[in-house]
């Protein structure tokens, strides 16, 4: 009877086929036999239990935003279940509650609910959570499931160290509420997960009072050792930025790209001076603190210039923006990649993440960002590099990091343009690679994608081990998220 009820969920309409065929990457197709538009979980869990009773089960990817850039959310010949339906049917319905243990607040969100919509629901109650990714059209699940990182992560943690509890449909269709006390090993192994384990269709999120405004500044340097020395600074004192990320400069990219526009044109003309005087790559710190209406407004700018007076950027390098904090985190306007220019249908985004080691990060430098990135002249779009704190990082969790207290967060933003651009920048990421693995750095991708057993092993380490064994426990028959390849090599 209730498989008769999700048929009519059930869509195999060549529209319904090609919107979750293709992700934000757009570097390819992988095209599901139908789609599944839950109308509730119950929906959700009724097609992983058909699938479970088949006796050769067909495959179900829970698909949030579809912003992942590699297929991470297709379910080739399988189902896809858009998770956006059930959001556009049951609506907003965040719950705040008081934690009466440590009386903190907390949300309860959905899986399939985007971060934009819990930030004003929550600011609502003067509240937010204490962990963000720069850009806030990407849904819990979709976060969740890699780790969740921005500019706050240093202090508060990745999104992933902030959830209390989980409501998740495990691969055999189970309904289970996890937390570090209950489930604990579902819980855990879902953060960073990979959807692997099963679809997250609740999550209680950490929040905090929100602050009113934000001191959002940004700092250029053409010294590496400089710029690093001060990103860990500013991350290990007390009483110090909110917010502390950086990106790299080249020749051929723009001061503002689509994820910030942050500096006037005047300002944009004079470090393109510097950076054509220098022949070099610039690296510009940036770091926000933020404060409240009711603050004194002379301690706040004082807390700045103190923090201020202790770095090495290049002097009269410094640029000063005052803003909300609703506009500091709605900074990166909306990417639908769905819309429908002709542009942006042969917009391709062959992306790179690493997680680079601490100790390392002078060999780094001089090898991928000197030698291959800056050297590469056809590279478009945001560099990013700041450092996270491992200790913000419980190693129970299934989220891969390297083995180091600081580790850095290397984003390759690449866009291309042209239909043979996307294996260029492919070509440059299997060599940063390839370079990182022959001088023996430990880098670990982050959003991984692999094409072979042994680099998946090789990548979760020794959690490879408990990675297997929560896989046969919770979806043994290999249904979800088969599009990550990890247990579903095509
Ligand atoms: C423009 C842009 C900016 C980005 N900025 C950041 C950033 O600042 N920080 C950062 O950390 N990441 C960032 N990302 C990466 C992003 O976090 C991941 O790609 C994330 O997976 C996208 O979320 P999504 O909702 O689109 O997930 P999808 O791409 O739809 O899914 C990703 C994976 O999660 C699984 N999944 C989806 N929903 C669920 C669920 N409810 N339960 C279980 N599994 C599920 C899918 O099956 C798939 O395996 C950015 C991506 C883009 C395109």
């Amino acid at each position: 009877m209730q498989s008769l009820e999700i048929s009519v969920r059930l869509h195999t309409d060549p529209d319904s086929i090609k919107n979750n065929s293709k992700d934000y990457g757009n570097l390819g197709q992988e095209i599901p036999s139908a789609v599944l538009y839950p109308s509730s979980i119950n929906d959700i869990i009724t097609l992983i239990k058909l699938a479970n009773n088949l006796s050769t089960p067909f495959t179900i990817a829970a698909r949030g935003s579809g912003h992942s850039v590699r297929g991470q959310a297709s379910a080739r010949g399988g189902v896809v279940v858009d998770m956006k339906s059930l959001r556009i049917i049951t609506g907003n319905g965040i719950k705040i509650s008081r934690n009466p243990d440590s009386l903190g607040f907390y949300a309860d969100v959905r899986g399939e609910q985007r971060w934009i919509d819990i930030l004003f629901a929550t600011l609502e109650h003067g509240l937010a959570p204490v962990s963000w990714t720069d850009y806030l059209h990407l849904t819990v699940g979709g976060t969740l499931s890699n780790g969740g990182i921005s500019g706050q992560s240093f202090l508060h943690g990745p999104q992933i160290s902030n959830v209390l509890e989980m409501d998740v449909i495990t691969g055999k269709g189970e309904l289970m509420t996890c937390s570090k006390h209950t489930n604990s090993e579902l819980f855990y192994a879902v953060l960073g997960g990979l959807g692997q384990f099963g679809v997250i269709t609740r999550a209680r999120i950490v929040l905090e009072k929100a602050p009113s405004r934000a001191k959002w500044v940004r700092l250029i340097y053409n010294d590496f050792s400089k710029f690093t020395q001060d990103q860990e600074h500013l991350i290990s004192i007390a009483n110090g930025p909110n917010y502390v990320e950086g990106s790299l400069i080249t020749n051929h990219t723009s001061p503002n790209n689509w994820r910030s526009s942050f500096y006037s044109p005047s300002h944009q003309s004079k470090i393109f001076s510097l950076s054509r005087h220098t022949q070099g790559l610039l690296y510009s710190l940036e770091l926000v603190k933020y404060y409240d209406h009711d603050h004194d407004l002379d301690a706040i700018d004082q807390e700045l210039e103190s923090l201020l007076k202790e770095l090495n950027y290049i002097p009269g390098f410094m640029f000063k923006k005052d803003v909300s904090f609703v506009n500091f985190l709605c900074r990166v306007g909306s990417r639908d990649s769905t819309q429908s220019t002709e542009e942006e249908k042969i917009e391709a985004h062959p992306w790179l993440n690493l997680f680079v080691p601490k100790s390392r990060v002078s060999d780094f430098n001089t090898g991928v960002l000197l030698n291959i990135i800056h050297r590469c002249n056809l590279i478009s779009g945001p560099i990013l590099f700041y450092p996270l704190s491992r200790k913000k990082w419980d190693d129970r969790m299934s989220a891969v990091t390297p083995d180091e207290d600081i580790f850095y967060a290397l984003g390759l933003l690449h866009t291309s343009y042209m239909s043979n651009e996307s294996e260029i920048f492919d070509k440059v990421n299997d060599e940063i690679i390839e370079f990182c693995e022959e001088g023996g750095i430990e880098v670990k991708q982050y959003l991984p994608h692999y094409k072979s057993r042994k680099d998946w092993i090789k990548h979760f380490g020794p959690k490879w081990s408990v990675f297997q064994e929560m896989k046969m426990k919770f979806d043994p028959k290999m249904i979800l998220s088969p599009g990550q390849r990890i247990f579903n090599l095509v």
